[in-house]
């Protein structure tokens, strides 16, 4: 008997060892054959010559668009030298761009500039094409370490340099160079093509941008495409693809700042109760932070990624090719990184915390303030609602920052008629590079435009290194001048192929 019970023990620890085995082998079989599905990187399509420009021309007018000093401080500060200085960059764009500015309307709003250049057929959704004129401050105290003075617009060494060049009068004069050209040419778009120049994108847009669009909606305009800044062509997107990969934001996080303040029982520090009010705010701002929201690979990571995957070495291939499997992992990964982690999910920042006047008083208040940069599962109402249920307390008051406070925006189609139509004239310039998306964790002014557009993509056409991204609005921007002319030609190309 004790025999039997041994022998069938040993034969369904047999069982299900073989089990065991079927699984992993069925498993690393499914690995394997997804890995090899993806297959090799389509060839770089043969593209037609790209349209020829002269990049140093168009790099002089970058390095004089430098020369303005455009600077949005914020809060009205020097807002009279910035505007002083839109009145000059305007009057220098008439003066460089009279084909232009005699083919197309413009519409002064405010200090920002709106374009409007009539198409052939009336009855087609016009498109928008966009740039900002204003541009970050230098850091106090980094003027030194510049290689060229932020705003001398100096052309050396292959590069124009100074703020801006990239972000975004980099996007701005390469646009009205290629309008510049087309309307020399006597050229006539087949649909209506607007352009917004705004004044004030990179203190949030509403003085500029934000006056525009309101003027459009009122108008009944209704846009198929716009495009903007954000994204660009990165040499080196994924460690270990060598391929460069234009990603195009189709969508932007939201933004919402929060004050909590919390209440407690003021007086002298001598006779303090436990009714304090400091406390109590750090014990919510602690249930804030320590209760994050959801988090995960969402459906534009997925994409993107299944447009990395042909370039990827086996390793990475497999991981990438086999999320079902390797999710987890991966989101893992990306988690740990700041910059890969807040394109999975809603990001938590206390910013600022007060209260209290003196050494020895107890403040009846405390205030916090914290900032979120909305993911797209989430909106303003669910972030405030997570809020209030983790500090479950009613002497914390939540209150929203109604002013800044914008919602997560909707993800762009990159497969519909518009985005095949942009992705074909990345595509074609920039010999057939593959365009991945992407959602951006900043803020741009063509949020403004959401309710009045089909399709809203965000791209500056420009190669992007590793290093690069740290120069806008960092030390040392640059724009590489062989980045100009194929811009110039790609804007030049999405106007005249327009049907
Ligand atoms: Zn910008």
């Amino acid at each position: 008997m004790g025999g039997d019970i041994g022998d069938r023990k040993g034969n369904s620890v047999k069982r299900i060892l073989i089990g065991v085995a079927a699984v992993v082998v069925i498993v690393v079989a499914i690995v394997l054959v997804r890995t090899a599905l993806v297959g090799a990187p389509p060839p770089l399509e043969a593209s037609p010559p790209p349209i020829s420009v002269n990049s140093m021309d168009v790099a002089k007018h970058l390095a004089a668009a430098i020369r303005f000093k455009t600077i949005s401080y914020g809060n009205g500060v020097h807002d009279d030298q910035k505007n002083a200085q839109l009145d000059a960059f305007r009057t220098w764009m008439e003066q460089t761009y009279p084909a232009f500015h005699h083919a197309a309307t413009r519409e002064i709003i405010g200090k920002s500039l709106l374009f409007t250049w009539k198409g052939k057929n009336p009855n087609e959704k016009p498109i928008l094409l966009m740039a900002h004129m204003d541009v970050v401050p230098v850091v106090p105290g980094t003027a030194k370490d510049w290689a060229h003075d932020p705003f001398r617009g100096d052309i050396a060494d292959g590069f124009v340099w100074g703020r801006g060049a990239i972000d975004d009068k980099g996007c701005l004069i390469t646009l009205l160079d290629a309008a510049e050209r087309l309307a020399q040419s006597g050229f006539t778009p087949e649909r209506t093509i607007m352009f917004a120049f705004g004044q004030d994108e990179e203190v949030g847009g509403r003085q500029g941008n934000g006056q525009i669009a309101k003027i459009l909606a009122a108008r009944h305009v209704h846009f198929a495409w716009v495009l903007d800044e954000g994204g660009a062509i990165f040499n080196e997107p994924f460690p270990g693809v060598q391929q460069s990969v234009a990603f195009m934001a189709v969508a932007e996080k939201g933004y919402l700042t929060l004050q909590l303040i919390a209440h407690g029982t003021g007086g002298h520090s001598s006779r303090p109760t436990h009714d304090l009010a400091i406390a109590r705010l750090s014990d919510a701002v602690l249930k804030v932070v320590n209760h994050p929201f959801a988090s995960g690979i969402d459906d534009v990571q997925r994409e993107q990624f299944s447009v990395l995957a042909p370039y990827m070495p086996f390793f990475q291939k497999m991981i990438l090719s086999n999320l079902w499997l390797t999710g987890p992992i991966v989101a893992g990964m990306l988690e740990r990184n700041p910059e890969t982690a807040a394109m999975m999910h809603t990001t938590i920042a206390p910013t600022m915390i007060s209260g209290g006047v003196k050494d020895n008083v107890l403040p009846p208040d405390a205030t916090a303030t914290i900032n979120f940069r909305l993911h797209q599962r989430d909106t303003i109402q669910s972030v405030i609602a997570h809020v209030r249920k983790v500090i479950d307390d009613p002497r914390v008051d939540v209150r929203a920052l109604t002013e800044t406070q914008d919602e997560a925006s909707k993800v762009s189609d990159l497969h519909d008629a518009n985005g095949k139509f942009v992705v074909a004239a990345i595509r074609d310039t920039f010999n057939g590079i593959p365009v991945a998306p992407l959602v951006t964790t900043g803020a741009t002014d063509s949020r403004h435009y959401l309710p009045i557009a089909d399709d809203v993509y965000r791209l500056d056409p420009f190669h992007m290194g590793p290093e690069d991204m740290s120069r806008i609005h960092g030390t040392n921007e640059r724009l590489a001048i062989g980045d100009i002319g194929p811009a110039v030609a790609f804007y030049m190309r999405l106007m005249q192929n327009l049907k």
